[in-house]
């Protein structure tokens, strides 16, 4: 089936390369696109599984340094992980996470009040915040089912 969004949602990620003043290319396009179309925060490895299929010859370690790149010039996030790989973000607006410890899915979530979270004066003295994510660990239904 045709997907009309797909024009409208190249130009924006081009926009988005624009803005961060990062050079275009069809790869690093495709690798951000994998990204934004994944709800999964995926790994460096499931991006590179999925943009292999169009780019054969893409090494994993372009795959992975194009992610840390755009993580450090702030087009992505990288996920908070207990251990394992790291995982990335393309949502970089506020948001929270609901993260099953038994299959590791990590589900985005909005909650004003967490968003609006005090930070102690203690620790604003002593600790520049740049954002806040409030992580709830615990079990998915369909872990617990
Ligand atoms: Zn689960
Ligand atoms: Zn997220």
């Amino acid at each position: 089936m045709e997907n009309n969004g797909g024009q409208d949602e190249t130009q924006t990620i081009l926009q988005i390369f624009q803005q961060h003043q990062l050079k275009i290319t069809p790869q690093r396009v495709a690798i951000y696109q994998a990204l934004l179309n994944s709800s999964t925060h995926p790994t460096a490895d499931a991006i590179y599984q999925i943009v292999k299929k169009e780019y054969p010859h893409i090494s994993f370690d372009t795959v992975n340094r194009t992610l840390l790149t755009f993580a450090k010039i702030g087009v992505v996030d990288v996920v908070e992980v207990f251990g394992g790989a790291k995982r990335f973000d393309p949502n970089v607006a506020s948001h929270h996470h609901l993260h099953c410890t038994q299959c590791g899915e990590i589900t985005d979530f909005e909650h004003r009040a967490y968003d609006d979270l005090n930070v102690p004066d203690d620790i604003r003295r002593n600790f520049k915040v740049m954002s806040k994510r409030v992580v709830l660990r615990g079990v998915c239904n369909a872990c617990r089912s």
